[in-house]
């Protein structure tokens, strides 16, 4: 499946024809996948993806994109791949007080001057959103010898100030109201 999924596309009229999308956007595309986070993209991005109107008539492509990446461990401190998988709503709009009057599951696509979206710039963000913060191997196939590297923070001792000034002031509000 080397068919390659448009950069840019009109979902007005895709959702007219109720168009499907099936292929693959290829990993140089991807710019900005956060670095200190992933390592490398090891895959073209698969996508899947159809063209609707919702009832408000809002054009959608809904869809689903996986990648495959390689992070560090957060825990273990060793690489691993793993799948990133995005499932989006990407709705079309023309201006961002439309974007902001949708509904919350729905990432917007501002439209340029030819009524198009920019749908690999779209996807990547839907994908750039499923990246773990703290990437870590699932627990069964985390190095379990490292486990103990993570202990806690002992410098970090709570400075709670001994006299709060709103205690005090509190107490005198109470004596008086009586
Ligand atoms: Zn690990």
């Amino acid at each position: 499946m080397n068919v390659k999924i448009p950069a840019f596309i009109n979902i007005r009229n895709e959702a007219n024809r109720r168009s499907d999308f099936k292929g693959i956007i290829q990993k140089d595309n991807f710019k900005r996948f956060p670095l200190d986070t992933v390592k490398s993209i090891n895959s073209d991005a698969e996508v899947e993806l159809s063209c609707e109107f919702d009832y408000e008539k809002h054009p959608l492509a809904r869809g689903k994109a996986k990648i495959n990446v390689t992070s560090t461990c957060m825990r273990c401190m060793e690489d691993f791949s793993y799948d990133v998988i995005a499932e989006f709503i990407l709705c079309a709009v023309s201006s961002e007080e439309q974007a902001d009057s949708l509904p919350p599951e729905y990432s917007p696509l501002l439209i340029n001057e030819f009524g198009e979206v920019n749908l690999i710039e779209g996807i990547e963000e839907e994908l750039i959103m499923n990246i773990a913060l703290t990437p870590k191997h699932p627990n069964e196939s985390c190095n379990p010898f490292l486990d103990a590297t993570e202990y806690a923070d002992e410098d970090e001792e709570e400075h709670t100030p001994v006299n709060n000034p709103f205690a005090a002031l509190n107490e005198l509000k109470g004596k008086l109201g009586k």
